[in-house]
């Protein structure tokens, strides 16, 4: 399998680049050259599989050979062992017709796991075979740390270091990432808010001669390999309800897009889905564009799902590229636009995208009266995120004969703050994690300061 840029201009990789690699070179992102098809057959053989099997199955053209099957198998196998339910993603049904996919009994509990866990042992499993090793920096405000972290920990070729907001984390997400005691894992507490530890991480990436020739490695959503990781989910939840047989429609609490851009991918493949919701909290890009055709940047708004607070969704330009019928000329030129204006889609794209995407937009005080509403109606706590997705699918879904799948994409004990403010007296951690707040932790606080940082990787780095 090859793998070719939105934007039309950067060469083509094989899958061990591609994962190896982040953004393209012409500033685009990375899809495959011909999307796999999953016949009906393939599709209706899945049934009663584990979501290892099934995960094997379905990213193994992805993969195009590149890796030797048993050992795919092992990788697969070894990932989703980590996590504490033994369905990994398992469906649990609110009412007559709409269920939530609990995407958080991975080992940070969000649904990040589900790619980090595989993205981590991919990366290690081509490092090892290259005789190579590799440095992953990225600034977290939460929950892609923790979930990379934990992704990396065992990994003998990566050396793991993220940087946080130092006090601007709460403490179940910074100690998610500061407990983690491994030889390969460095925490950095930056003195300054998050946009001064992405900086850090930018300029970085965009000038490494402080690594001496070391391979540096981006972890963040706009990886290929995430985003195939995130198509396994659809398709076995869609599966265990009756796909092929029966269409299914989900609903994704939305940011960068990585998750929902994955249910896109698993419909090409020939999932049957009826409807993608898109749901937004206050940072609003998605709904505005898709609703009103207002393709522009806002101010940031802090929210209390905050892991879907952002002003850009990098990974929509991928949904664009197919809109555009795959025209990477086009999708440059509207995003070149976009960078410094507000833009709008063509008029055909748009048409296109509206025929199967619908979307929603909960504020913060209509989230807490979510928590309060579905707790009430259905006796399951729901995190704020997952809260967007509840409200997003009752109030947009098409047709109430098609099963609706709303994606919870974090356990409610990682957000208790809202979880509290909705009048609930908080959320214990799930037993795996009862002791977090006893554990000893480990970080170091640096200034924001370009040159420290660096020379902290360069001394630490193994
Ligand atoms: C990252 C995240 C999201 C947003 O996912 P995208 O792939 O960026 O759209 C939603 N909810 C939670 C809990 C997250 O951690």
């Amino acid at each position: 399998m090859r793998y070719i840029s939105t934007r039309g201009q950067a060469p083509a990789l094989s899958f061990e680049e591609v994962v190896l690699t982040g953004m393209a070179s012409d500033g685009g992102l990375y899809v495959p050259e011909t999307i796999p098809w999953l016949s009906h057959d393939d599709l209706a053989s899945m049934a009663g599989l584990s979501y290892a099997e099934i995960a094997f199955r379905v990213m193994k053209p992805y993969v195009g050979g590149e890796i030797d099957d048993a050992t795919f198998r092992r990788i697969v196998e070894e990932a989703y062992a980590t996590f504490s339910h033994d369905a990994v993603v398992p469906l649990n049904q609110l009412d007559a017709n709409h269920f939530l996919l609990e995407l958080f009994h991975g080992p940070t509990l969000a649904f990040k796991d589900v790619a980090l866990q595989l993205l981590g042992r991919l990366l290690d499993h081509f490092l090892d075979k290259r005789g190579e090793r590799a440095v992953i920096m990225g600034a977290t405000s939460g929950d892609t740390g923790s979930a990379a972290i934990e992704g990396c920990r065992h990994c003998d070729n990566l050396d793991i270091f993220i940087l946080h907001p130092y006090q601007r984390v709460s403490e179940v997400q910074r100690r998610q990432m500061t407990t983690v005691l491994a030889d390969n894992v460095f925490n950095v507490a930056i003195e300054g808010n998050f946009d001064d530890a992405q900086a850090i991480v930018k300029a970085s990436f965009a000038d490494q001669a402080f690594l001496n020739g070391a391979r540096l490695v981006a972890v963040n959503s706009i990886n290929w390999a995430r985003i195939m990781a995130q198509i396994v989910y659809y398709v076995a939840s869609a599966v265990a309800l009756g796909a092929p047989h029966r269409p299914v429609s989900f609903c994704v609490p939305s940011a960068n897009f990585g998750n929902l851009f994955a249910g896109y991918m698993a419909y090409r493949m020939s999932l049957p889905v009826t409807q993608f919701i898109i749901a937004t909290n206050a940072n609003d890009i998605l709904h505005r564009t898709l609703a009103d055709n207002d393709f522009s940047k806002r101010e940031l708004v802090a929210t209390l799902a905050p892991s879907m607070d952002i002003v850009v969704s990098s990974n929509f330009e991928r949904l664009l590229f197919e809109a555009y019928e795959r025209d990477g000329d086009a999708v440059r030129a509207l995003l070149e636009r976009f960078q410094n204006e507000p833009a709008a889609l063509a008029d055909a794209p748009l048409a296109k995208l509206r025929e199967r995407f619908a979307s929603y937009r909960v504020d913060d005080a209509t989230l807490l009266e979510v928590i309060r509403e579905a707790r009430h109606r259905t006796k399951e706590l729901l995190d704020p995120h997952t809260a967007t997705g509840y409200r997003a699918a009752e109030r947009v879904r098409g047709d109430a004969q098609t099963p609706m799948i709303t994606l919870a994409t974090a356990h409610p004990a990682k957000f208790a703050e809202a979880v509290v403010k909705a009048g609930f007296s908080g959320v214990p951690l799930p037993a795996h994690m009862e002791d977090l707040l006893e554990r000893e932790e480990r970080y170091t606080v640096l200034p924001a300061d370009l040159a420290a940082v660096q020379q902290f990787v360069a001394e630490n780095r193994r």
